[in-house]
């Protein structure tokens, strides 16, 4: 079978993947670091801890793969099987690695614990596999050769997994397996855009032939873009890189809020630190998730000053001085409503900012006029106060508050003063 080398398959491996107790977020990861080298994933499995499962699928997939990567199932107990599994297809018997053993037994000694001798089991691997190093944790991974393929199998916590694969799998790969061609990649974080209305401004640059290739996720109201572009040189690839990335910044200036920190709020909040903008939240519907998602910030004391929950109408009335009449007049739900909680909290605390949320999330609570995922924004800047609204889709109820928290980061970062 011709394989192209580029290609590789990754295999998550547990019972409690399968039974739907635990998401497999591993196979996503190594999909993605896999990316950055030129290799492309193009099949994914999860597979229980079982012996005979697990050995067919390792020799299937290098067969047709020449890198198949897999994570769990490395315990010591007699439910993690992988590493039989992986001796099974490879043809060979599982030795022991004294040098493991000794590691581990200092492992255990450092953290004055007794050595279970269960552990030993992590000290076994396939006759002839190499041994890759935990960092993090006990149980070490290996690299084994099944046929022509090589299968790399890394521990199941997740920051075992990335660890190990990005230090002691990614190198050697890197290493062994050059390809002659030359990779080099860029992103780009957008705010304020639908997927869809992305997509038809991108034009041609999303063609799954194009080179740079784009791709594309959206995360909580967040776009994540990721330009790679591959050449024979790798100054070649960091031209062509470069050119599509100045096009990129001129097309999505509105909405692009960062080339490298993933999240509007440290953007929003390191900014603010930088500036010394004082800033003052007051959150109905989010109940304290924008306030949140500011203070993840460190070093947001410096301009944080507080933030208000304000759940009910008397809250509203008690803390920030909301009038009783709008509130019956207008609702809470209502651009008047935050316009004066913004205005109350910024009267309060002495911040230069405040922003206020209040919405319907649901599931009940929705009428004809003012439906689930209608959210009302009031926002002070020096004491200009202004408001909109927003109607998010009524999806479940924790997915209209993230949505709301950041649109208010949103709202934020556009309003910060020049
Ligand atoms: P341990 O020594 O901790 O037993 P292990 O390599 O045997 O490590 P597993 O027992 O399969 O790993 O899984 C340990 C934990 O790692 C799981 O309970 C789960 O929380 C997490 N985990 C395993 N596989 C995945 C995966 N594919 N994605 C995300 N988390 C995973
Ligand atoms: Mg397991």
């Amino acid at each position: 079978m011709i394989r192209d080398p580029r290609k590789a398959a990754v295999i998550a491996i547990g019972d409690e993947l399968l039974e739907g107790r635990h998401a497999d977020t591993n196979s996503g990861m190594i999909s993605r670091r896999l990316a950055d080298l030129g290799i492309e994933v193009v099949e994914f499995r999860v597979i229980g801890d079982d012996r005979a499962r697990l050995a067919a699928a390792f020799y299937e997939l290098c067969e047709k793969y020449p890198m198949v990567f897999a994570s769990g199932g490395l315990g010591p107990t007699l439910d993690d099987v992988t590493r039989e599994a992986a001796a099974d297809a490879a043809g060979v018997k599982l030795v022991r690695d004294e040098s493991v053993v000794a590691e581990l037994r200092e492992w255990f000694a450092r953290r004055k614990r007794d050595f279970p001798e269960s552990n030993v089991r992590q000290a076994e691997f396939p006759d002839g596999a190499q041994v890759m190093r935990n960092h993090n944790g006990t149980a070490p991974g290996f690299r084994t050769w099944i046929g022509g393929g090589v299968l790399a199998v890394l521990p199941g916590p997740p920051r075992e997994c990335e660890t190990m694969l990005e230090r002691e799998l990614l190198p050697w790969i890197s290493a062994t397996c050059g390809h002659g061609e030359c990779f080099a990649r860029a992103s780009f974080h957008l705010v304020g855009l639908a997927e869809s209305a992305f997509g038809d401004r991108a034009g041609d640059w999303m063609d799954r032939s194009a080179n740079p290739r784009m791709g594309v996720t959206a995360h909580q109201g967040t776009l994540r873009v990721s330009l790679r572009a591959r050449a024979g040189t790798q100054a070649g690839a960091e031209a062509l890189i470069a050119a599509r990335a100045e096009a990129f910044r001129e097309r999505f200036a509105a909405e692009l809020f960062s080339e490298d920190e993933p999240r509007l709020a440290f953007v929003l909040g390191r900014e603010l630190i930088r500036r010394k903008l004082t800033l003052t939240t007051a959150e109905s519907c989010t109940g304290g998730l924008v306030a949140e998602l500011l203070t993840e910030v460190p070093g947001i004391s410096a301009v944080f000053r507080e933030g208000f929950v304000t759940y009910s109408n008397e809250a509203k009335t008690a803390r920030l001085g909301v009038a009783r009449e709008l509130l019956e007049r207008h609702g809470a739900v209502s651009c008047e409503v935050v316009e004066a909680m913004a205005r109350g909290a910024a009267a309060a605390t002495g911040a230069r900012l405040a922003i206020a949320v209040s919405g319907i999330a649901g599931p009940d609570g929705g009428t004809a006029e003012k439906p689930v995922g209608l959210v009302c924004f009031g926002l002070s800047v020096d004491g200009v106060v202004t408001s909109r609204e927003t109607r998010f889709p009524p999806v479940d109820r924790a997915t209209v508050r993230l949505f709301a928290a950041n649109a208010a980061l949103e709202l934020l970062w556009r309003a910060l003063p020049d």
